[in-house]
C-alpha cells in the first residue's frame, strides 16, 4: 500500500495538515522530531471519537492511582498528555496535574476534552528533551503513558528525555512509564489477539514492518481510513537498563499492571522508577 499523503485545506486561518506524509520511502522516517507530523488532526479526532474513555478507565482501573496513593504522591506531571485521558482520570481522583505534551494539536483537544468533563487542564506544551526549559516545577511523578516513549529514535535523545524526567522529580520523586511488549513482537511475532488492546474493537493496531530500530504500526479505522505510526522496539530491559544508568535507584516493572507475568504474555509493561 502506498502511505498517505500530505494534503492542506484552507480553513480561513492557518492551513491544516489532514494527512501523514511518509515521504517516498516510509521505513526511512526513524526521527525523534517526527511525532509532531504523525499525529495529524484527522488522526487525533478519530482516535478519540472511537476509544472509548469510560471503557479504557475500566481496563486500567485503580492502577495508577494506587501506585501513586501508595507512595503519597499528589503532584503529578503528565509529560504525553495527547489527549488527556490520564490527566483527565487523575484530576477527577483529586491529583494536581499539569498536563505537558509537545504537540500543540494534542494539548488542544486535551483541554477541550477536559473542559467538557468540567475540568480545566493546566497545560505546557514542552518537548521531553527539553523538559526543564519550559515546566519549572519539582514533581513527585512523572508520568509518560500510552507507548509514548518509543517516539524517540535515538538513544542520545533517550537519555536527555530520561534525564530531564529525572531532573523535573522531587528527590523522592517516581517516574511511571509504560510501553508495548516490543520484546514478544520482535523475538515471537505479534499475535492478532492484541490487534484491539485498549482501542475497544473499533480501531485495529499491527505492525506492519519490524526490524531492530523500527515499528511501523499500522491503524484501521472503521471507515477504512488507514494511519500509521512509526516506533523505536524498545526491549524492556534494555529501557530498565537505561533507567537505572540515568540515576533511578529502583525500577520495578509490571505486565499488564501484574506484578508477576510470563515474560511474552503481556501487551504492555508498566516500569515505576524511583528517584531515591
Ligand atoms: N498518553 C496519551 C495516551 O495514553 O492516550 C497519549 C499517547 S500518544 C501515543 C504519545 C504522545 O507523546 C503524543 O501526544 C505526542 O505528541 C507525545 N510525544 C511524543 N514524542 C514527544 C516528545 N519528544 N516530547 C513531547 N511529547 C512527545
Amino acid at each position: 500500500m502506498t502511505g498517505p499523503v500530505e494534503t492542506r485545506v484552507q480553513t480561513g486561518a492557518e492551513p491544516e495538515i489532514t494527512r501523514q506524509n511518509y515521504g517516498d520511502d516510509p521505513l526511512k522516517v526513524r526521527q525523534s522530531d517526527h511525532y509532531q507530523k504523525e499525529y495529524v488532526k484527522s488522526f487525533v479526532e478519530k482516535w478519540d471519537e472511537l476509544i472509548d474513555w469510560d471503557a479504557r478507565a475500566e481496563s486500567e482501573g485503580q492502577f495508577f492511582i494506587d501506585i501513586l496513593r501508595a507512595r503519597g504522591k499528589t503532584d503529578v506531571l503528565d509529560v504525553a498528555t495527547g489527549t488527556g485521558f490520564h490527566s483527565v482520570q487523575l484530576l477527577k481522583a483529586g491529583f494536581q496535574v499539569t498536563s505537558a505534551d509537545g504537540s500543540a494539536e494534542m494539548l488542544a483537544k486535551a483541554f477541550e476534552n477536559a473542559r467538557q468533563r468540567g475540568l480545566v487542564l493546566h497545560t505546557a506544551l514542552a518537548d521531553w528533551r527539553a523538559l526543564n526549559r519550559d515546566i519549572h516545577g519539582r514533581y513527585d511523578a512523572v508520568i509518560c503513558l500510552g507507548n509514548s516513549f518509543t517516539h524517540l529514535h535515538d538513544e542520545k535523545d533517550r537519555r536527555r528525555a530520561l534525564a530531564e524526567f529525572y531532573a523535573a522529580l522531587k528527590h523522592d520523586g517516581i517516574l511511571i512509564m509504560d510501553q508495548r511488549n516490543y520484546d514478544a513482537i520482535l523475538d515471537v511475532g505479534f499475535d492478532s489477539k492484541h490487534k484491539y488492546y485498549y482501542c475497544g474493537d473499533q480501531v485495529s493496531a499491527a505492525p506492519e514492518y519490524v526490524d531492530d530500530s523500527l515499528a511501523r504500526f499500522r491503524y484501521e479505522f472503521p471507515d477504512n481510513s488507514v494511519y500509521h505510526l512509526n516506533m523505536f522496539p524498545l526491549r524492556k530491559n534494555y529501557v530498565r537498563g537505561l533507567m537505572t544508568e540515568i540515576g533511578f535507584q529502583r525500577v520495578r516493572t509490571y505486565g499488564d499492571f501484574q506484578e508477576t507475568y510470563n515474560d511474552h504474555d503481556p501487551d504492555f509493561f508498566i516500569h515505576v522508577a524511583e528517584k531515591s
